[in-house]
């Protein structure tokens, strides 16, 4: 699973490229394994007042080594943003659709024992195991005891990556797994479907019964049971859907779309709402989502929308993994088009857009470089203002017309 990280992204400056801790970049290697050495020493003390044994921490933290990429992911990774339509063209691969058919084939005994004990609709669970990692295909081989430390050593959320790092030696003290194969992806997520330490801590399961919560090795029983918890922990809605493709009428008063207003289906289709194939389904309350503005493709979304938001909180991912699901299912392709002529706003385009609506008097919630609820609405209030379709998208247009 992803975390989303606020780093501002750094500039060429060299000056603004030493981190804390004072290490400077060009000099990264040796200087930052023997920090990270001395850090070890202070963080075996705080561990072990933690409840880490000695041997766990000798058997964790010897021969640990700095690792200086994942600290350049971290710095980096709000740089680059995509429009939705490209991240699902990636995530909703044809390729990837078909793999997630077979898998479901492949696996359906288990996938059957897994659905009725948790309550969790199998396709769900595939789809979020095909996009983390690609069906076991790409489960991360960084160590990520090496990770977490570089990250809690280094990193400008050391607070939060320490506390990942804890969890990863109660998950290695408990018996789960040796360091050596407890592997992941560069920010402490691991296996099959991505599991922080802390997140495995609470909601992971053993599944088969061998006596090991085993979410890295080839059978993903454990992984996938284990993801199914943890949308069921969450209040998973069987047989309910995430969302729906729907056409909005002409006219449609684009202050309903967003979040925070719900209404039952029966009310949307008062309002003109309809599905953009077959019948809208019924799945609780639901509210209108535009994830790419008034030009794109239009969704209801239900209850189990925001269930795997705690999975990850981005739209274009739980868009992604209901939409594979659907796919998964034989369900059909979104139907509308997306404003494909648009691109992403950078991130210092996004704190730029902020700032500029908060100073024209709509207040964006900050200047943070995160599209939220609070920009959403400031967008809408200034695009009402000038006579734009007050859509809450953040375009280029929208910021060019602010400048
Ligand atoms: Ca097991």
């Amino acid at each position: 699973m992803i975390v989303a990280a606020l780093v501002q992204p750094v500039g060429a400056d060299p000056v603004a490229r030493i981190p804390r801790h004072g290490v400077v970049r060009e000099d990264v290697m040796v200087a930052s394994q023997t920090g990270l050495q001395d850090w070890v020493a202070g963080f075996r003390l705080r561990a072990q007042a933690d409840g880490i044994s000695a041997q766990t921490l000798d058997d964790a933290l010897t021969g640990i080594t700095f690792l200086p990429q994942v600290l350049d992911r971290d710095l980096h990774q709000n740089e680059f943003t995509k429009t939705i339509w490209d991240y699902l063209d990636k995530a909703v691969s044809d390729d990837r659709i078909a793999a997630g058919q077979k898998a479901l084939v492949k696996f359906g005994p288990l996938l059957t024992q897994i659905e009725a004990r948790y309550g969790v609709d199998r396709q769900v669970v595939v789809a979020i195991w095909g996009l983390e990692s690609a069906y076991g295909q790409v489960r991360g081989d960084i160590s990520t005891v090496g990770a977490l430390a570089t990250l809690a050593y280094a990193s400008r959320r050391a607070g939060f990556f320490e506390g990942q790092l804890i969890a990863a030696l109660r998950i290695l003290q408990a018996g789960n797994v040796t360091p050596a194969r407890m592997q992941g992806s560069w920010a402490g997520a691991m296996g099959h479907t991505q599991f922080m330490p802390s997140s495995f801590l609470d909601l992971a399961v053993d599944f088969d019964g061998d006596g090991r919560r085993d979410i890295w090795g080839d059978d993903p029983g454990d992984a996938l049971a284990s993801t199914a918890a943890f949308l069921a922990r969450w209040g998973w809605h069987r047989g309910q859907p995430w969302g729906v493709e729907v056409v909005l009428p002409a006219g449609f008063d684009y202050a309903l779309a967003g979040e925070i207003v719900h209404k039952s289906v029966a009310e949307w289709a008062a309002l003109g709402v309809k599905a953009a194939v077959g019948a809208v389904p019924e799945g609780g309350p639901a509210s209108v989502l535009l994830p790419g503005g008034a030009r794109g493709a239009a969704f209801l979304i239900f209850p189990n929308f925001h269930v795997l938001e705690h999975y990850n909180t981005a739209d274009a991912y739980v868009i992604a993994v209901g939409h594979l699901g659907d796919r998964i299912m034989g369900g059909p392709a979104i139907q509308a088009s997306w404003p494909r002529d648009l691109r992403a706003l950078t991130f210092d385009e996004r704190v730029e857009l902020q700032a500029r609506l908060t100073a024209a008097g709509f207040d964006a919630g900050g200047a943070d470089g995160r599209i939220g609820p609070l920009t959403i609405a400031a967008i809408r209030g200034f695009q009402g203002s000038v006579g734009l379709v007050a859509d809450g998208f953040p375009s280029l247009d929208v910021l060019i017309r602010l400048r």
